[in-house]
This record gives C-alpha cells, sequence and structure tokens, in this order.
C-alpha cells in the first residue's frame, strides 16, 4: 500500500508538475519587428485599421506607450541588434548599418562577411554572418537553454533583419534575394537549402505579386490622415514621372531608361508586396519546422522590411505609407487567426517593435527642420582643417562622426578645438561631441547618454556631429525621410506584448527597447543574452 501511495504521489505531482509547466511555458515567441514603424501610426491610422490586428494587439496585449530607442544612431542594424540582446550598440557592437574599419580603411556592412559564402543563389546577397555581434541574442539563449532543442529562425526581407536577432548559433537565417526574388542564406549556417525553403522559391510568388496592380485598399478618399497623393515630396519608382496611385507593377517592372532596367524583384520591397511575401514564408517556416508543436519553446524572428523601404522612398504623411500599414493590419490580423487556428495563440509569446522610427519629411514642418548638406559640410571642415593646421587629419566621415588620422604628429585636443568652433557655423549644426571625452560633453545630458551608448571605441570615430532636431541628410531632398538622430521622432517606436501570458493593459512609463529580450528572458525563465543591460518591464509580468 505505501508503494502505491508513493508511486501515486510521483504520478500525481508529475501530472500537477507538468500541468503548471505547460501553463507558465509558451511554446513559441514571435518577435515582429516593423522596420521603421513609429509610435504614432498605431493611432494615426486607427479609424481605418481592421479589428483583428493592431486593435487586437492594443485591447488584448500590454501596451507601453513611451518606449524608446535609447542610444543613436537610430539605424537598422544597431535596432534589430539591441531588441534581441537586450543592450545597446557600446555592448553589442553593431553601432552602424555600415560603419568605416580603421583597420581595413574601408566601410564594413554590419553582416557583411567576406569569408561567407551564399546558399540558394549565384549572387553575393548571401555573404553575410553576424561575426561583428558581440553578445548573444535572445535566440542563442534560448538555443542554450534547452540544450539545443529549440528551433530558432530569423526571417526578414533584409539580411541584417534576419541575422541579427537569429544570433550566433541559430537553426536558421533566411533573407530576401533582389537579384532573383528568392529566399537564400549563407554557409555560416548550412551548406545547402533545406527542401520546404527551394519549393518554396519554386512557387515563385514575387512573379505573382508583381504582376498585379497596387490599388489602395480603401478608396482614396479615406485617406485623410495623409496628405493628397500626388506630392514633391515624394521619390516616385526608379524610370518612372510620378509618385501615384494606382501603381501598374508589371509594368513599372519592365521600364527602362538610360540603360538602366526596372527589375519586378528588385521593386518587391518597397511595395506592401514584400510584406505579404514575408507572411507567406512566415506559415511555411512555422509548418516545415513543426515549431510551436512540443513544449520546448520556438523563437521566430520576423522583420518586415517594406514598412523601411516605403518610409524612404515615400515619407511619411503618403498614401502609399498609410496603405502599406493598413494592408499589414489586415495581414497582421489574418496571420494571428492563422496562429490561434494552428498553435493557439494561447501557447505563444509575441512581442512587436520597430527598429527605429522616422523623422518627418523637413518640407512638410520647415522651418525648423531642414536638409544637412553632409558633403559641403565634409568640405569645409577638411578647408578649415587645412587652412588653420596645414594638413587634413580627417580620415573617414560616416554616421555622422569624424575619424581622425591616428599618428604621433597629430594634436587631437587642437583638432577637436578647431572643429567643434567652425561645424558651428555650420548650418544644421547643434553640437561637436567628443567620443572619446563625454566628461566634457556640453550637450543636454540625455543627448551626451544616447551619443555614448551608440559607440564603440574600437569601431567608432572621434567627433560626433550632432544636428538640430527635424534635419536630415540631403540626400532625401529627392523625396522620402529617413532616421538616424537623438531625438524623439526617431526614438519613439511601439513596443507591445501579445498572447498566452500577457494580461491586457499599458502604461506611461519611460522604458528602453533593450529592456525587451530581458522581459521575454523573465517571462520563459531563462538566462538574459551575455551582454544584456536593459531593465525587466515588471509590469509586463504582473
Ligand atoms: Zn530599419
Amino acid at each position: 500500500m505505501r508503494f502505491y501511495g508513493y508511486v501515486l504521489t510521483v504520478l500525481f505531482s508529475s501530472v500537477l508538475f507538468k500541468h503548471a509547466k505547460a501553463q507558465e511555458q509558451p511554446k513559441l515567441v514571435i518577435g515582429i519587428i516593423v522596420d521603421q514603424m513609429r509610435y504614432d501610426y498605431l493611432y494615426r491610422y486607427w479609424n481605418d485599421y481592421g479589428d483583428k490586428g493592431f486593435k487586437r494587439l492594443l485591447e488584448e496585449g500590454f501596451i507601453l506607450h513611451d518606449g524608446h530607442y535609447q542610444y543613436a544612431p537610430t539605424y537598422t542594424g544597431p535596432g534589430h541588434a539591441s531588441v534581441y540582446t537586450g543592450t545597446n550598440p557600446n555592448v553589442h557592437g553593431i553601432i552602424g548599418n555600415e560603419w568605416y574599419d580603421r583597420k581595413s580603411k574601408s566601410l564594413v556592412n554590419c553582416v557583411g562577411d567576406e569569408s561567407a559564402n551564399t546558399v540558394g543563389s549565384d549572387s553575393y546577397d548571401g555573404k553575410m554572418s553576424p561575426h561583428r555581434l558581440l553578445s548573444t541574442t535572445l535566440a542563442d539563449q534560448i538555443e542554450l537553454a534547452t540544450n539545443k532543442r529549440s528551433k530558432t529562425i530569423g526571417i526578414s526581407i533584409k539580411d541584417r533583419g534576419a541575422i541579427l536577432p537569429a544570433g550566433r548559433k541559430p537553426d536558421a537565417a533566411y533573407w530576401y534575394d533582389k537579384s532573383n526574388g528568392r529566399f537564400i542564406t549563407s554557409d555560416y549556417y548550412m551548406k545547402d537549402l533545406p527542401e520546404w525553403v527551394k519549393a518554396f522559391n519554386d512557387r515563385k510568388l514575387v512573379d505573382q505579386y508583381m504582376s498585379q496592380t497596387w490599388q489602395t485598399l480603401l478608396p482614396l478618399d479615406r485617406y485623410d490622415e495623409s496628405l493628397p497623393d500626388d506630392k514633391p515630396f515624394e521619390r516616385a519608382f526608379p524610370n518612372t514621372e510620378k509618385a501615384v496611385f494606382p501603381y501598374d507593377l508589371s509594368k513599372i517592372s519592365q521600364l527602362q531608361r538610360f540603360g538602366i532596367k526596372n527589375s519586378p524583384y528588385n521593386l518587391l520591397p518597397a511595395t506592401p508586396f514584400g510584406n505579404t511575401l514575408l507572411f507567406d514564408f512566415a506559415k511555411a517556416t512555422l509548418e516545415s519546422e513543426n515549431m510551436g508543436k512540443d513544449d520546448i519553446v520556438d523563437l521566430l524572428a520576423m522583420s518586415f522590411s517594406s514598412t523601411d523601404y516605403a518610409g524612404h522612398q515615400f515619407g511619411n504623411f503618403s498614401v502609399e505609407v498609410q496603405d502599406m500599414y493598413l494592408r499589414l493590419d489586415r495581414e497582421l490580423g489574418e496571420f494571428f487567426d492563422y496562429l490561434d487556428q494552428g498553435i493557439g495563440l494561447k501557447n505563444i509569446l509575441i512581442f512587436l517593435t520597430a527598429d527605429h522610427a522616422a523623422e518627418d519629411v523637413p518640407g512638410l514642418v520647415s522651418p525648423p527642420g531642414d536638409y544637412f548638406r553632409m558633403n559641403g559640410f565634409e568640405a569645409y571642415i577638411r578647408h578649415k582643417l587645412n587652412e588653420l593646421t596645414g594638413s587634413d587629419p580627417i580620415e573617414s566621415f560616416s554616421n555622422q562622426q569624424i575619424y581622425l588620422i591616428k599618428n604621433d604628429s597629430i594634436d587631437l585636443k587642437e583638432i577637436t578645438k578647431i572643429v567643434s568652433t567652425y561645424a558651428l557655423l555650420f548650418p544644421g549644426v547643434r553640437s561637436v561631441i567628443a567620443l572619446n571625452d563625454f566628461s566634457n560633453c556640453i550637450d543636454d545630458p540625455l543627448i551626451c547618454d544616447l551619443v555614448r551608448k551608440g559607440i564603440m571605441p574600437t569601431r567608432s570615430g572621434d567627433l560626433y556631429i550632432q544636428l538640430h532636431p527635424g534635419w536630415i541628410n540631403e540626400a532625401y531632398l529627392a523625396g522620402g525621410t529617413t532616421h538616424g538622430s537623438t531625438y524623439a521622432h526617431d526614438t519613439h517606436v511601439p513596443i507591445i506584448f501579445f498572447g498566452g501570458l500577457i494580461n491586457a493593459s499599458n502604461n506611461y512609463k519611460r522604458a528602453g527597447v533593450q529592456d525587451i529580450a530581458p522581459t521575454i528572458s523573465a517571462l520563459l525563465k531563462i538566462a538574459r543574452p551575455s551582454g544584456s543591460t536593459g531593465m525587466i518591464i515588471e509590469d509586463v509580468l504582473k
């Protein structure tokens, strides 16, 4: 009897334990990054959203209304790395999309890797890996916590959008090859594409999507949250005259002028169908890799890039950008339904954020925003230094940072003084921040701190040129907008948690994007990423 009692106790407690564990542990984590999504887009387009996408996230999820990037430059590579490492560029090392490398004396791409080779096509688009990332990511920690029994996969149209979230040791990262419309990877991850990825590519969905006309989802007069469709601040597609609806994509894909031919594969990312393709690929990934089907947690890191391409192309407040969000909202809603039917939303933990936001097109609010003449500035400063010191000590100027030549004959203090004095006379410059001595940073302490968290001494330059609010690179004089600054228009992004473990709530406390990974780690009860400096967002755990 005692024996049977013991067996019963063991059986009962193991059932209890398993039951408790199943409730506490999601089977699947889905991270969603919407490239260039501003926080205000959640409410700006509210009246035109459906009930199942963004509105469902806000009604059933936990929303942080004051979530920010807490470093500059606010670019795609640093953003994706920060979300998944739970820290800032000063620790994870991804200080830009590309930066000047003093060793090779050239610009290096944040995920570029000369030693890697493309898998899945003949192009160079797969010569990529996470070798410059200096911290583990949430994906790595999930792999470590489960002894590699998890499935962790990053997918995106952009290489860096897939590679940086997936981290150093994922099961896979796949991104889009603009030369042929296929999803590819690199031999850092595998020697050959899985059969299911080949089969997905063979469906040639891009040809199908790009043979249609991009019309507005709703009648054009419903887009009164945006400016009229035909505005000079928008950049037209290559070889076209105007950025106006409807876009006959099959025709635009074939246009040719001055020897430059459009290609449907090249154009897809700046249309809403880049997002559609990623949803298709996400479903194929989940089903083919059996994700979310057992008790060992899996991670799918998705990054939607088309919203960023459209922002750069058409600018915020364009009908094109609004239409892309309305379509993304409908597709998100369908995706949530799909997840609920297949895996059950109660078994899934979802977070949604952006890798940076975007500045208003200066023409719309001018003044005080304007275009910073980057090239003119560089020539001016080089000329001034030459005039006053008899030489040009600038090795490179990139990401608003000046890299000075390092040798004994260079008096860094003297040069810093000259640059600081004369840079301020140039339109748009607010301050010059010496990156090796923040005790001398005379700008707003918050701005000094954002710049400090965005740099790494072995990778960054010596002086940072801080602009006034609303000033963007002259490259956008042709239309569209950009991001990268320390200011709220670029740093303020949605941070939303949704799914089984999350109660509907919200708060207005300041949170950092680097807080997402520690919070997810706490919900999963696993170690946080190796470089993580973010804080757990306590309210989300309640
Ligand atoms: Zn981006």
